[in-house]
């Protein structure tokens, strides 16, 4: 049995933070009660009319020109026919033969290697209704159906099956996302289904250049669940084809409880949606000159600034990718740097320190009680050596926890004693009691020098300069 790998494509779904829908004036904004953003259009009454959200073609432009895609001057909408209560209309407006955006890609590093994964197509479509069941679907003694998601914009971006891992194909979820966040044309959020993934995959043996039977799989709402998912399922796929067994194309659902995937429903009994162009919108004409604005005006995107990152302030790749994570987090980065410039040093206090506190309280960066000019003085007062490392920690803690000001804490608390002649005489006081580490530091035990440090910072409740200590120590003790 040859060596086998995976083969994976994802299709992902993402709504457009438009203010509008699709094709009506209602309401696109999620969580309100139901049914109470819709209108006859998005209700699929007979007689009404679409009209194109234009917002919602500059933002798939927008994705698309960040993905590297070329834009189609003409595409078309298409109705793609199928029956389920979520869809009142009994079709879906979508883009089928001629997509807005071809021929894209996504680049990122995964455990060192660089890895460019090919988008097929990002085009434009209406989302369906929600349906919400009394208790489990397959029991349900009713189901009611929500319409305020019906017809949000949706943009659906489709990769190429260039993945060969489940860390792979997390790892492109990540980027994509990222990369949608920062062009502020999607929120990102899963749990609320605003970024949701299908996975296509296969398995083939390693070399041949043929693709293997796909299997779909849908109904995952995490990046983990992807991955598990997606491990399941080569494994499964594996196994069968070990066991002599041939694999049938099918679509399969996750079952995030049991781990596994099931089948949902096979080739054979696949939809035929019966595309055809909808004869109510006209061709989507896109003019060069809107693509050439929209195209300038694209922020910096996550792998741009991350580069920048690591030449303009000298980072290491890991910190520029944890500090780019989040165009909050980068912002939060540079106004400390505005104010306070040891680029390292700033990056580990907000990455260890800040990010790590917040992490443990289940916040993000914008929540931060420190904003970034107050961290920068406090990084400000340890590099001119008013404080100690130690000391900046307590600061730290005590400008988390209320909204003191570190120069006020600093006058409460005093600072550092960086003078010589006031810790003289505590030299000389801890040398007097201490006589036994004295003798052994003078036999050359260089050791002890670090336990009469440690007792002059405790008589000075960690106020002293250590380097000083250290000196001082050292010159009173020298033969
Ligand atoms: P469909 O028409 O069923 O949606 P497509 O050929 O359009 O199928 O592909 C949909 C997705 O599946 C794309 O992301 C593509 O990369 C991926 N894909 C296609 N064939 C395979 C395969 N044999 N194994 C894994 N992924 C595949
Ligand atoms: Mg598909
Ligand atoms: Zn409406």
């Amino acid at each position: 049995m040859p060596e086998l790998e995976a083969v994976i494509g994802l299709e992902v779904h993402a709504e457009i933070l438009t203010r509008s829908k699709m094709f009506c004036g209602c309401s696109a904004t999620f969580g309100a009660p139901p049914n109470t953003h819709t209108c006859p259009v998005c209700l699929g009454m007979p007689g009404v009319l679409p009209v194109v959200n234009r917002r919602a073609v500059e933002y798939a432009i927008r994705t698309a020109l960040a993905l590297h895609g070329t834009i189609a001057p003409v595409s078309r909408f298409a109705r793609k026919n199928y029956f389920y209560p979520d869809l009142p209309k009994a079709y879906q407006i979508s883009q089928y033969e001629l997509p807005l955006s071809e021929h894209g890609h996504v680049a990122f590093v995964l455990a060192g290697t660089e890895r460019r994964i090919g988008i097929r197509r990002v085009h434009l479509e209406e989302d369906t209704g929600k349906l919400v069941h009394a208790g489990i679907m397959e029991k349900a003694e009713s189901s009611l159906v929500d319409y305020n998601r019906c017809g949000v914009p949706l943009m659906e971006i489709v990769s190429e099956p260039d993945l060969r891992t489940p860390e792979e194909a997390a790892e492109y979820l990540r980027t994509l996302r990222a990369i949608l966040v920062y062009l502020e044309v999607c929120d990102g959020n899963m749990e609320e289904g605003s970024f949701r993934c299908d996975a296509n995959v296969s398995v083939r043996p390693v070399g041949a250049t043929e693709l293997g039977v796909k299997v779909e799989v849908k109904n995952m709402n995490s990046f983990r669940n992807v991955q598990r998912a997606l491990d399941y399922e080569i494994r499964r796929q594996a196994r069968a084809l070990r066991d002599g067994a041939t694999l049938v194309q099918e679509t399969r659902l996750w079952n995030a409880d049991q781990e596994i995937t099931l089948s949902m429903r096979s080739k054979e009994q696949a939809h035929d949606y019966r595309y055809f162009p909808d004869p109510d919108l006209v061709p989507l004409v896109v003019e060069p000159a809107w693509v050439d604005e929209i195209r300038r005006r694209l922020p910096e995107l996550p792998e741009a600034k991350r580069r920048r990152f690591v030449e303009d302030y000298g980072l290491p790749e890991y910190d520029a990718g944890v500090l780019t994570a989040t165009k909050e987090l980068a912002e939060y980065y540079e106004a400390c740097i505005r104010a306070q410039c040891d680029p390292k040093a700033v990056s580990n206090w907000v990455m260890v320190e800040l990010l790590g506190r917040l992490n443990k309280d289940g916040k993000d960066i914008a929540q931060s009680p420190i904003p970034p000019e107050r961290l920068a003085a406090l990084l400000g007062l340890l590099a001119k050596g008013a404080i100690s490392g130690k000391m900046a920690k307590e600061f730290f803690d005590e400008m988390y926890a209320s909204d003191a000001d570190p120069a006020e804490i600093l006058k409460a608390k005093g600072g550092q004693i960086t003078d010589a002649g006031e810790l003289e005489a505590i030299v000389r006081a801890v040398i007097a009691k201490h006589a036994g580490p004295v003798a052994e530091y003078r036999k050359g035990k260089e050791t002890a020098l670090n336990f009469l440090v440690g007792q002059v910072m405790r008589a000075t409740q960690g106020k002293a300069n250590p380097k000083l200590v250290n000196e001082l120590l050292a010159k009173a003790l020298a033969p």
